[in-house]
């Protein structure tokens, strides 16, 4: 079969396959009512438990939320009982590789696998995520263009998996983060040798256009490398790589399509460069200064800094192969990053909750709660940068983000009380999306 006869014959398939949950309403019966007691409820609207709560689910969003006292359960419904739990809205990483896995740091992997190795990968790690508590997230650097097709195929309720807002490869400057670098120039991989694989651009003419180009394939975000890296050959984490004004060609292109960008930034210039050029969120941010912390609060940009998979990439990533040169710069930045962490904490930033999953096994991603408030927030605060503050952050605070009537009935709930130990949120033991339950260790439908 050829290569677009291929394409057709699994667009096809797919929606054969599909069953999505919203698909009731359309074949004339009522959407499905179901009633969750709400021991305790954080629904991130604000910084306060509210007791004894009855949220009431209709189809796949919620339609009331009030106490127990308030609320009558009609003879014969589906109740869940999470009495013993605290409910909290679904929660939301902003800093996800789907396609990636924690155990393949040997650089052989450039050229053993294919973008369907990765492909297949992120159908389970996007399971992993979603029975983690994790409802949504924002994927930002695959091949083009896995986390649109796998968006597409969650959506349409082929895969399981969080709600995706999907980027496509990581812009890049040749040489830079996001380039194969130190192999002899007669080494290429490439899906898209015309166009540099949707991911290189040098120069303004052609960082639009390789945002126009992501556009056109479906992209919902623009991920733009703006400094050096740490797990990238032959660059330093704290130089910029893009100038000023190839950062904001970038933001300007980005948003005139109505597209969000975010940029990768380790080093300080780089940082102030991407907040001057009107970027949304900044992944990583880990020598930010005062100055940038300052920028960031006036031009309202997130900082998303991914401040557990030091943790891993120290003690566990030497063991699958990471080479020296990659976890020396990870001991550079690592350190100062939770530091810059507390001071941004400290001055107020806007924060997001962002762990750069795929450094680390998916399914982790709860872990980085206890580092945060280690590093200066309140439990409800990392909370909420998990949730409120992440749904800002991706645009999709309409529908999900908090537990409010009109919402998404994207819900969690958890055994003990993650406002005395946030380390609770890494052991959710109820996972609902859209009103469908993919996790309940409660068993407790009546
Ligand atoms: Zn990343």
């Amino acid at each position: 079969m050829r290569p677009f006869a291929i394409f057709f014959a699994l667009v096809l398939s797919f929606t054969c396959l599909a069953q999505s949950p919203a698909q009731s309403a359309d074949t004339g019966t009522p959407p499905k009512t179901t009633y969750l007691l709400a021991g305790r409820l954080f629904d991130s609207t604000s910084d306060k438990v509210r007791e004894s709560v009855v949220i009431v689910v209709e189809g796949e969003r919620i339609k009331a939320i009030g106490s127990a006292s308030d609320i009558k359960i009609p003879e014969g419904a589906t109740v869940m009982d999470l009495s013993h739990s605290t409910v909290l809205p679904g929660l939301i990483d902003c800093h996800t590789h789907l396609g990636s896995r924690a155990d393949r740091y040997n650089e052989l992997y450039n050229f053993r696998d294919t973008p369907f190795t990765h492909a297949i990968f992120a159908v389970g790690n996007a399971r992993k995520t979603l029975e983690a508590g994790f409802t949504s997230v924002r994927d930002v650097g695959s091949e083009p263009f896995l986390a649109v097709d796998l968006r597409n195929a969650i959506g349409e309720g082929f895969a399981i998996g969080p709600r995706i807002v999907a980027s496509g490869p990581g812009i890049s400057i040749t040489g830079g983060h996001g380039d194969l670098n130190n192999f002899s120039p007669q080494t290429r991989v490439a899906m898209f040798p015309e166009e540099r694989d949707f991911q290189i651009a040098d120069g303004v003419d052609q960082v639009v256009h390789v945002i126009r180009a992501q556009i056109k394939y479906g992209v919902d975000v623009i991920k733009i490398l703006s400094t050096g890296g740490v797990l990238s050959r032959g660059d330093s984490p704290g130089a910029p790589q893009y100038s000023f004004e190839e950062l904001k060609a970038a933001a300007d292109t980005a948003h005139m399509a109505g597209r969000k960008i975010a940029s990768h930034a380790h080093g300080t210039q780089g940082i102030k460069n991407a907040i001057l050029a009107g970027i949304d969120s900044i992944e990583h941010a880990s020598l930010i200064d005062d100055e940038g912390i300052r920028l960031a609060k006036e031009h309202g940009t997130y900082l998303d800094m991914d401040i557990y998979n030091d943790e891993y990439l120290l003690n566990e990533a030497p063991k699958h192969g990471l080479p020296v040169e990659n976890l020396e710069k990870e001991k550079l930045v690592g350190k100062l990053q939770r530091e810059n962490f507390q001071k941004a904490v400290k001055a107020g930033a806007k924060m997001a909750f962002g762990t750069d999953a795929g450094v680390y096994p998916h399914g982790d991603n709860a872990k980085q709660f206890y580092f945060m408030v280690k590093y200066g927030m309140t439990p409800a605060q990392a909370i909420r940068a998990a949730t409120s503050s992440a749904a800002d952050l991706i645009g999709r605070s309409k529908d999900v983000g908090t537990i409010e009537a009109g919402k998404y009935a994207d819900i969690i709930a958890v055994d003990s009380d993650p406002l005395a130990d946030v380390r609770s949120l890494e052991h959710v033991s109820f996972v609902m999306k859209g009103g469908v339950v993919y996790k309940n260790e409660h068993g407790g439908v009546k």
